[in-house]
């Protein structure tokens, strides 16, 4: 896909910070997935921005990822380039008071957890609900992440993106398109058709509160996750959606009989049966297997289409 030019120009740009023919399975939570014809490191914003304005003038696709914890990647792997943020743009700043409270700036590649962290340092509250969420800002934000405690749609006061012409642009909370989730940009890329737009940061607006109390409950929170949730084995989180109403996704796998069922490395969790975990060396087609038996068993039995939460990828 990438021809000799392509990568003489990625190379000279991004020397140790581009990598071809890279395994995704280093990338992505469940280990599974084939290569990138390139993954790139950017490490300033304005190298960031470069590439995107290459890639959509060369119509090399591009996809830019987190930490790839909600990211199924097909075996053959994905064609074009890989773009991660966690190098260029990490930093997490409180403002000062926004329209409804203190304005808390995290950039797209800070991780989800040392937001929870910075917010409870600062005695700020709001964010716990994310504790234990694993990724970025910018996966979270994308994903709307979020727990029976709430999501990051209720915490949001605006993002900035970059759009693939090389703009920028920031969008109040009002005008964004959240769904479960789910964050739609694709009202933001109709004029140019191509490229996916890049979430660069956002501002969350907390409120004061005591460090000492957010601390216990982000601990409570953390230890009521760890019971409930399968660890130490590689998954996505859960990978079914909840239906809006009734049984939730776990329960409807629990009842249609499929809570550890397997199929090569790929296994239902006993203890969450909405994690799909890689028990041995699963392959990206034994989990695709299962999802599609677990898919086909609820609407069978229930009449209930589940939709993965997950994001597949790739070929
Ligand atoms: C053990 C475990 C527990 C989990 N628990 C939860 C939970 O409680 N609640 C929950 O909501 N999720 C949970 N998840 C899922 C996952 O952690 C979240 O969805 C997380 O927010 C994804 O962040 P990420 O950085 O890993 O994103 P990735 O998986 O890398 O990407 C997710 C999507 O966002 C896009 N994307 C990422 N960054 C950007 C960007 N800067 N600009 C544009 N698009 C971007 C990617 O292209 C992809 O489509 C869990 C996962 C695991 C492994």
């Amino acid at each position: 896909m990438l021809d000799s030019d392509s990568k003489i120009w990625l190379e000279s740009c991004f020397k140790k910070n581009v990598r071809f023919d890279e395994s995704m399975s280093s990338h992505t939570s469940l280990r599974v997935g084939g290569a990138a014809d390139a993954f790139v490191m950017p490490e300033k914003p304005e190298e960031l921005v470069e590439l995107i304005k290459w890639s959509r003038q060369r119509d090399i696709p591009y996809i830019v990822i987190g930490d790839g914890t909600n990211l199924l990647v097909k075996d053959r792997g994905i064609r074009g380039i890989v773009v991660v943020l966690t190098k260029c743009l990490k930093s997490i700043t409180k403002r000062g008071m926004g329209r409804d409270g203190i304005i808390v700036t995290a950039l797209a590649g800070a991780r989800m957890q040392a937001l929870c962290s910075f917010a409870i340092k600062n005695g700020l509250k709001g964010m716990n609900f994310a504790i234990g969420i694993p990724g970025t800002v910018g996966g979270g934000i994308m994903m709307n992440a979020g727990t029976v405690y709430g999501s990051i749609k209720g915490v949001l006061d605006s993002i900035k993106i970059l759009l693939p012409a090389g703009h920028t642009k920031i969008i109040m909370r009002e005008n964004l398109n959240f769904d479960y989730r789910k964050l739609s940009l694709k009202d933001e890329v109709k004029e140019v058709n191509q490229g996916q737009p890049v979430i660069l940061g956002a501002c969350f607006c907390l409120h004061p509160s005591d460090p000492q109390k957010l601390k216990r409950d982000a601990e409570e929170i953390l230890k009521a996750r760890k019971e409930r949730q399968p660890t130490g084995l590689p998954s996505a989180g859960c990978f079914f959606k909840n239906p809006l109403s009734g049984k939730t996704a776990g329960e409807l796998i629990d009842l249609a009989g499929l809570k550890g069922k397997s199929i090569g490395g790929a296994e239902t969790s006993l203890k969450h049966a909405n994690f799909i975990i890689n028990r041995d060396r699963a392959s990206a087609a034994d989990i695709l297997a299962l999802i599609e038996l677990v898919q086909e068993t609820v609407a069978k039995k229930f009449n209930i289409n589940l939709e993965p939460e997950v994001k597949i990828v790739g070929q």
